[in-house]
């Protein structure tokens, strides 16, 4: 174990790790990193040999999970044959354009062209960039600012960390910036009034957004960006009618929506796209994760007509598209990308995600609903969370000191399961590789079961 050693205080001196505390690191009191060592399928491996369920797909992005071959091979083939060239002033590789051509056939709304990126954060940076761009260019400069909604999650660099409704993304960090605004968050359980119906918490959720939207003046409304399901913010899918309540707001006051599929497209929610499932027509859509299942880092901001029209006949006047990263298209990552979704394809991971996943939201359900300690158990397809509350008829939370839901969760990993604690509020959040079985699904939300168990007697002790 020296190695081990060796290695977790190279790292304590010297990574600055995200979402962890830097003091308690630092000294040692939250103890060794996980040094992550290997995966196969639906698990991962610890440098100790400790074998662990991977009931998140590492961040909701290892969709094909892991250890896949046919991926290793494609990387090393495009490495072997070309490892870089850049796509400015009209380059391209076979694997890019083959990507792009793919996306463009499958995405939702009417797409036109993807601009690539190496992350959903920088992606959604571009989104805003378009939305100025596209406004300014068809003779609207003033309607830039963008909406979002309170416990969206969109990133965490400057506009996409400013897009993200949760205050611990902002604190400290000056954001959000002036022009990004947050409207209420479409979640019922918490959200409704008493014995209000899940419709009509939706046309008020709409109705708010339209006054905002009047507040501001439309013609100041560039856009409004949103998860088909909301993810980070604590795995939520919408209520019924909401996006057909919100799309007849934007419609209205000519505001254009960005779809960000990052978690949801390639099949997590059991459809092709989020968009698809909900009937949104987006005008731009946001993908990264799922594109590549983390085996390379890629985003693409996808592009719809109407922007791309306005954008296209404005060139003569503007010249070039003045926007590009060093590492905009890098073959390697679209040739890993090709060949996630020639799996994605051939293994029809969007029905199994289907399939699979009306599975797992009934065992979850039978699992916790009636635990005393669960308030909610929701989800859709392959994305699930339970959330926690000290009262369920009160809907009274647990104290946050109590810590219970990074309790849960780190009882379930001592079992030998990752399940995420979502970081707002006491939720276990759960998104395996789409290519998990019926019958892992049972041992992932037994393991989640006997470690909730674990804690409803530990609080029931008060220790
Ligand atoms: C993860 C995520 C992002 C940000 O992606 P990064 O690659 O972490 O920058 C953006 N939007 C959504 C919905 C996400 O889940």
């Amino acid at each position: 174990m020296t190695a081990v050693r060796t290695i977790a205080e190279l790292d304590r001196s010297s990574v600055l790790h995200p979402f962890t505390q830097l003091k308690d690191y630092a000294s040692g009191k939250i103890g060794d990193p996980t040094i992550v060592a290997g995966g196969k399928g639906i698990r991962i491996e610890d440098a100790q040999g400790h074998s662990y369920i991977d009931g998140f797909a590492g961040l909701y992005c290892v969709n094909i999970g892991y250890g896949r071959t046919e991926v290793a091979e494609a990387i090393a083939r495009q490495a072997y044959k070309l490892a870089y060239y850049h796509t400015y002033a009209a380059h391209t590789t076979v694997e890019l354009a083959t990507l792009s051509d793919r996306l463009v056939r499958m995405a939702p709304g009417k797409p036109s062209k993807v601009f690539f990126g190496l992350s959903g954060s920088d992606a959604n940076e571009t989104q805003a960039k378009l939305v100025w761009y596209y406004n300014n260019l068809r003779g609207q400069p003033k309607k830039k600012k963008i909406i979002s909604r309170e416990r969206g999650y969109h990133g965490c660099s400057v506009i996409s960390g400013s897009m993200t409704g949760m205050s611990f993304y902002h604190d400290h960090m000056d954001l959000p910036f002036p022009g990004i605004l947050h409207t209420g968050t479409p979640h019922h359980y918490w959200g409704a009034e008493p014995g209000e119906m899940e419709e009509s918490f939706s046309r008020r959720r709409a109705a708010e957004l339209e006054a905002l939207i009047v507040r501001e003046g439309p013609e100041t409304i560039g856009a409004f960006i949103a998860e088909p399901v909301l993810g980070t913010g604590g795995i939520t899918p919408p209520p019924a009618g909401y996006w057909h309540e919100i799309q007849a707001v934007l419609r209205r006051y000519d505001v254009l929506l960005i779809a960000d599929e990052v978690i949801c497209g390639f099949g997590r929610t059991g459809a092709d796209f989020g968009s698809t499932l909900y009937g949104m027509e987006p005008d731009l859509v946001t993908v990264a994760k799922g594109l590549t299942s983390g085996y390379m880092p890629l985003s693409g901001a996808i592009v719809g007509e109407r922007v791309y029209a306005v954008m296209e006949e404005a060139a003569e006047r503007v010249g070039s598209f003045s926007h590009g990263y060093t590492y905009s298209g890098h073959p390697i990552a679209a040739a890993a990308a090709n060949a996630v979704l020639d799996i994605v394809e051939k293994e029809r991971l969007s029905d199994r995600a289907r399939v699979v996943g009306a599975h797992f939201q009934r065992r979850l359900s039978e699992r916790f609903a009636q635990l005393e300690i669960v308030g909610e158990v929701r989800g859709v397809g392959l994305l699930g969370a339970v959330e926690f509350v000290a009262d369920r008829q009160t809907k009274r939370r647990f104290d946050p000191d109590l810590k219970v839901g990074a309790r849960i969760s780190k009882a379930a990993r001592d079992r030998g399961l990752i399940a995420r604690a979502m970081p707002h509020g006491d939720i276990l959040g759960f998104a395996p590789p789409l290519v998990v079985s019926e019958a892992e699904i049972d041992e992932i939300v037994d393991l989640a079961y006997r470690a909730t168990k674990q804690v409803m007697d530990e609080l029931a002790k008060g220790t």
